[in-house]
């Protein structure tokens, strides 16, 4: 199971799709001239191929075990830490004063879909912590930024993120880990949160836990939460680490997937509490953990891109090796690798073009995530923001949902093979499914995007978008190539279809809630596959005009020609699920309670 991180794809997707480079030009990225993105993600595909790749069956035969109050990973692990961090891997995009490189996220995003190509397990761990950096750096005190942030950058600790409960999941504001303070201004929290990922590990000798919690006198729901800082040791004035903090991993989950990344049970107060620090205001926890989750959104997101590009890997190999029946037309006495039959090209075209779908919206919201933080104009950087909070939930969800189907049609291209664990295409399925579930369900991210980002200044983020999307339209009209096929009209109707259903929808937010709430997962569809279908055929334009990858750029439009007529065809019909079916939703109560 060889992994190659697929450069030149990642390249026009970032490069020409996300925007970076118009933005680069246009100066919203200061000091950082593009010149090093090549070379940063061929190395990024060289680790991850060398080092990383060939853990990723050991980890899921392996697991990780929990003794004495000590995880330990799967072997080989802890060492493939080390050379992560030695590497500077961990330091990609964290700030420069405080050790990190300070490239691009968008740069880092391209190297997290590469980590979790090769061994989505392991990249999850760097993933928390680059969420946790971003959390301290923006809310932390100046104290706090000086102990930890620089041990986090280089990855010597790694962060946690710790909000649920067993009775606060989606609904987070319903925890009840309490927080009491104490009389040097630091905390001691008691409780016990479930789920929470790399809560102990043996790769590093410290961990930095951020973890929700609840003050006593703390309004109800999510305005009575505070966030906190707890290590696993205390660190000691100068710097050494003193002693094992009270917060402990009291049992690990036997799961479906993901098993070398530790899912831990973490307790917190048998031993009089544990010490923690507050990150940002009492009771304003949310707000910092909203800066971590938004990161780990795109960066979940980015996840199910991964997989499912390691997973069309896969399936391409074996579809090129494995002969099987005739195809049409063979009249001699040999037999055809099944990527002869037709219907065998469609599932790896579709797994092909709807991971580069998800990629580039991915990519897509991480350069608009970085204009709104490096932009000189505030117009500029409020505009990016707003496109950022846009398509953040769509990243997370459509691309999580891609990744699993795309893995799901990687076992079916395998035949029998593939339901034999041996051949690994089983483990994507299994290591994809968590994706759509943590760090907000896909549920939750449509019931986000219809509720909070499609309603906000009425909509204004997604015309600004639809009307740049129908510019794309035009230009692939204008270009009268052959090679597009129907590609322009089908992506004119898809845009039509996602205008429709996102009025439709705006209205029903605030006059029939329920409806808006039904229609949620197949609208966040339908801007995945609309948005995916322009930014495919804007690439391929790209690719034609400007040379802007290697070998021939005419399979860029063939790719977007068969996402345009084969995925964004769908756009229609899932408009009418959108505006025709809630009742059927809503008034269901009969078959499902009755
Ligand atoms: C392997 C793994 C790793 C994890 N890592 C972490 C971690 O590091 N830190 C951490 O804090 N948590 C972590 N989690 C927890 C994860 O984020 C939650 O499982 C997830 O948010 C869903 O919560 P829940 O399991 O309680 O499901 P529930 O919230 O009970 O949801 C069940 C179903 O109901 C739906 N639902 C719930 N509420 C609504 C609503 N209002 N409207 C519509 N639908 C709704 C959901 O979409 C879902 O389909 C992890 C979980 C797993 C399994």
């Amino acid at each position: 199971m060889t992994y190659r991180a697929p450069i030149s794809d990642i390249l026009l997707a970032l490069n020409h799709g996300a925007g970076l480079q118009a933005a680069i030009k246009a100066g919203h990225y200061g000091d950082f001239d593009g010149d090093v993105t090549a070379a940063v993600l061929e190395e990024a595909g060289k680790f991850a191929a060398e080092v990383l790749a060939p853990l990723n069956r050991v980890g899921d035969a392996h697991g990780v075990k929990l003794e004495a109050n000590q995880v330990t990973t799967a072997p080989g692990w802890p060492d493939a830490y080390r050379r992560w961090t030695a590497a500077g891997w961990n330091a990609v995009s964290g700030p420069e004063a405080y050790g990190g490189q300070g490239l691009p996220l968008a740069v880092n995003a391209a190297c997290t879909e590469i980590w979790s190509a090769s061994n989505i397990a392991f990249g999850l761990c760097p993933l928390l912590t680059l969420s946790a950096i971003e959390a301290l750096d923006a809310h932390g005190s100046e104290d706090l930024k000086r102990i930890y942030l620089e041990k986090l950058v280089s990855g010597e600790w790694t962060g946690t993120m710790q909000l649920t409960e067993p009775q606060a999941g989606s609904d987070v504001g319903a925890l009840r880990t309490r927080a009491e303070r104490a009389p040097d201004g630091s905390y001691r929290i008691a409780g016990t949160k479930i789920f929470i990922t790399y809560g102990d590990h043996d790769m590093t000798d410290n961990i930095v836990h951020f973890v929700l919690a609840r003050l006593p006198d703390a309004p109800a729901g999510t305005k009575g939460i505070s966030l906190f800082l707890i290590p696993k040791f205390l660190v000691n004035a100068d710097g050494s680490l003193g002693a094992r903090n009270d917060i402990f991993p009291s049992g690990v989950e036997h799961k479906l997937g993901m098993h070398a990344s530790p899912t831990c049970t973490m307790t917190m107060g048998d031993k009089g509490g544990a010490i923690g620090y507050l990150i940002g205001e009492e009771h304003r926890g949310m707000l910092c953990m909203f800066t971590m989750m938004n990161q780990a959104r795109l960066g979940v997101g980015l996840e199910g891109v991964g997989i499912a590009d390691r997973a069309y890997q896969q399936a391409l190999a074996f579809a090129q090796e494995r002969k099987q029946g005739r195809a049409v037309g063979n009249k001699g006495d040999g037999l055809d690798a099944i990527i002869a039959h037709p219907d065998v090209k469609r599932m790896l075209l579709q797994m092909r073009s709807l991971t580069a779908a998800a990629r580039s919206i991915c990519y897509a919201t991480a350069v608009a995530l970085d204009i709104s933080a490096r932009a000189a104009d505030a117009k500029v950087r409020a505009a990016a923001a707003a496109r950022g909070a846009l398509l953040t939930p769509v990243a997370k969800a459509f691309s999580t949902d891609i990744g699993n189907e795309v893995a799901y049609l990687g076992v079916q291209v395998h035949g029998g093979m593939g339901f034999i664990e041996e051949t690994g295409a089983a483990q994507h399925c299994r290591d994809a499914r968590i994706t759509s579930i943590y760090e907000g369900t896909n549920g939750i991210q449509s019931i986000d995007l219809v509720t909070r980002k499609l309603a906000a200044n009425g909509g204004a983020a997604v015309w600004a978008l639809l009307d740049e999307l129908s510019g794309v339209v035009k230009q692939v009209e204008a270009s009268n190539d052959p090679a597009f096929g129907t590609t322009g009209p089908k992506l004119r109707d898809a845009l039509g279809a996602l205008d429709r259903a996102s009025k439709w929808l705006l209205e029903r937010v605030a006059s029939a809630p329920n409806d808006a709430l039904a229609g949620a997962t197949p609208y966040l569809r339908l801007f995945g596959v609309t948005l995916g279908g322009c930014m495919l055929a804007g690439e391929a334009l790209a690719a034609k005009g400007n040379g802007a990858t290697g070998g021939d750029p005419q399979r860029y439009v063939t790719l977007a020609r068969f996402f345009a007529e084969n995925m964004s065809v769908q756009a229609g019909s899932l408009e009418k699920t959108v505006t025709d079916a809630a009742d059927a939703v809503t008034g269901a109560d009969a078959v499902l309670l009755g």
